[in-house]
């Protein structure tokens, strides 16, 4: 039986609190009494915290709102357990660091979150001696040559930021599992209807600042992994998540965990749109990525994966040909039409666009970019839910027409 995020979810909110609430309560405080003296020093020794049917010590540590959030999140991916962090970024950097150490590697996609590529090719082997490979993700036998025995994880993301490419989880994990090697899995793009984990990932990260959020107003990331690979991230002697601290705010995880019952609804629509737009652009023969295309080179490994009826998520890839082009149909997009925002980020109620070379990925060089094949003139469209799809589609066609793409 295909694995179920909404109903998975609703478990977890039928633990009703201490008050009946509907909603969780916000617990704002830094710091917790034990009920007697002894039991400090078993939580200092690592045996008592919450995941462990312990108690809170300090908000840094463990918060029981925060913690509540990363429990739904861990709903949400089917994983035994979940943290919620104060950015995508810090839960990815935390996760790697908690599982490789000086001169052990990371096989790692090409087509990533720029930030993240910055992380791993610049960061990581400067500062921590963690060495990267980079390989193209959709070709198992570059990722099978670039393993070594110094590799302790494969890093991917679910779906590829902004080239659509599809990441092939189950031989990826398997991959990373014949040489001990977790597979890490940046889920942001496809919330509820992706589960990496059930497929064989051993840890998911999110942006919560995509589509999880929802509005383009909160940063924060999370972690979905084992029990054991939590508490080892909250170690309070060894853990990435509790040494570098990325914490989040309990107010900040209440608001978010109002977004997660309908965050479902929220990635069908956004898929019902992508997909539309996406057979348009399409039916007109213009170089138009996206994965819930049948005519997308990796449709039926998306579909082999997905949890029914959200479809392939909100983004498609449109190549405009040039920079130049490509600026103009989004300053007209913007200015004209009123459609969408010319800004990075994607997952915002309304449609974002914008043309990832020269600024979500141009952290990577000329060479970089076209072995990741990002066109110049790519632009990447998150599609938004406001207004009728027919009359974004009118707005969308007009403007192409004003450029002469069509
Ligand atoms: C935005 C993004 C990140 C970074 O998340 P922050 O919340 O900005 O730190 C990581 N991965 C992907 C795929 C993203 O889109």
């Amino acid at each position: 039986m295909s694995f179920d995020p909404v109903q998975s979810l609703s478990r977890v909110r039928h633990e009703f609190g201490e008050h009946g609430g509907v909603n969780m309560s916000i617990e704002a405080s830094t710091t917790y009494t034990v009920m007697a003296a002894e039991i400090m020093p078993e939580i200092f020794q690592g045996h008592k915290n919450p995941e462990q049917g312990g108690c809170f010590l300090y908000g840094r540590h463990f918060n029981p709102t925060v913690y509540v959030l990363g429990r739904y999140l861990a709903a949400i991916e089917g994983t035994e357990a979940g943290y919620a962090t104060s950015s995508g970024i810090s839960a990815i950097a935390c996760s790697l660091m908690q599982i490789c150490g000086p001169g052990d590697e990371i096989v790692a996609s090409n087509a990533i979150y720029g930030g993240t590529f910055a992380l791993l090719k610049e960061f990581f082997p400067l500062k921590t001696g963690i060495q990267v490979k980079f390989v193209d993700i959709s070709n198992i036998d570059e990722v099978r040559s670039a393993i070594s025995p110094k590799t302790k994880a494969i890093f991917t993301e679910s779906i590829s930021n902004p080239t659509m490419v599809i990441s092939d989880i189950p031989q990826l994990a398997d991959c990373a599992h014949k040489v001990g090697a977790k597979l890490v899995v940046d889920n942001t793009f496809s919330p509820m209807l992706l589960s990496p984990a059930q497929h064989g990932a051993d840890v998911v990260v999110h942006s919560l600042t995509k589509f999880i959020g929802g509005a383009s107003d909160i940063i924060a990331g999370a972690v979905c992994a084992s029990k054991e690979f939590i508490t080892e991230l909250m170690d309070l002697h060894t853990g990435a998540i509790m040494l570098l601290g990325p914490t989040m705010d309990p107010r900040v995880a209440f608001d978010l965990s109002l977004r997660l019952p309908h965050l479902g609804l929220r990635m069908k629509e956004h898929s019902r749109r992508a997909k539309y737009f996406s057979e348009k652009l399409s039916e007109l023969g213009l170089p138009i990525s996206y994965p819930g295309l049948s005519s997308h080179p990796q449709y039926q490994l998306l579909e082999s994966m997905t949890n029914p009826g959200f479809g392939a998520g909100g983004l498609f890839a449109l190549d405009l040909g040039t920079t130049d082009r490509a600026f103009e149909f989004m300053n007209d997009l913007q200015q004209n039409e009123g459609f969408g925002f010319l800004a990075v980020s994607l997952g915002y109620f309304d449609t974002l666009m914008s043309c990832s070379a020269s600024s979500t990925s141009s952290e990577l060089t000329d060479d970089e970019l076209k072995e990741a094949g990002i066109a110049p003139g790519l632009v990447r469209v998150s599609l938004g839910y406001t207004g009728t799809l027919e009359d974004r589609w009118d707005q969308f066609e007009r403007a192409l027409k004003r450029v002469n793409m069509i």
